[in-house]
């Protein structure tokens, strides 16, 4: 019996698409090998066609273009990740609690930058996302106020710990950004309270009599 030619087409490609799957590993292994004795010519050819196609595809390629998707499809991302989020709610409990028990320092310092966000979002002031550990990097791990060098990890109890500081505070509409934070140690940050402006009361001139 003849094979229409659409059947003989469809035959071809099953064969080729096990072929493929069959031969995968040798497949890598050979584009890898060329990819390696080719590299100059591939580098090349790749300028060349960068060059003749324009700057748009060089903007495209540039991540533009998946963040213009996340803009515009950015409902139905939500959407999607809610729904794997449902459906594998167990799992996705489990290897976070798993990740927190493994990476306790990393949780805490996340959630305090998170929760203060909330607050900052909440009183619908200026905010922008804030890592404290980028501020404390900033801030040279020192305080502010005092000078002194702080610990490298937040401990309960203890007046050296390293604490985020809103120079004007959160509660008087300052915002929730880089410039207005600074790295305090939480003795200092204790007596500063919500006192504003900021300015040498008598706990810093305390402070720098004790330490001349
Ligand atoms: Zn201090």
């Amino acid at each position: 019996m003849a094979l229409s030619e659409e059947e003989a087409r469809l035959r071809r490609l099953a064969r080729m698409k096990a072929w493929r799957a069959s031969h995968a590993k040798e497949k890598r292994e050979y584009q890898r090998a060329w990819n390696a004795a080719h590299r100059k010519e591939k580098q090349e050819y790749n300028r060349r066609w960068y060059a003749s196609h324009g700057p748009v595809v060089g903007q495209e390629c540039n991540g533009e273009r998946a963040r213009r998707y996340h803009v515009e499809n950015k409902e139905k991302k939500n959407a999607a990740s809610r729904a794997h989020y449902y459906a594998n709610r167990e799992k996705m409990m489990e290897q976070s609690r798993q990740w927190k028990l493994e990476h306790p320092e990393e949780w805490r310092a996340m959630s305090r930058d998170a929760s203060r966000l909330r607050r900052a979002r909440r009183r619908a002031v200026g905010w922008e996302r804030i890592k404290a550990a980028d501020i404390f990097e900033r801030d040279g791990w020192r305080c502010q106020i005092c000078g002194c060098e702080t610990l490298r990890e937040w401990e309960a109890d203890n007046v050296w710990s390293p604490e985020l500081d809103h120079i004007i505070p959160l509660a008087r509409g300052g915002p929730h950004t880089r410039a207005n934070t600074q790295l305090l140690c939480r003795r200092c940050n204790a007596h500063k309270a919500a006192k504003l402006p900021y300015k040498h009361t008598s706990w810093v001139e305390n402070v720098e009599r004790g330490r001349s």
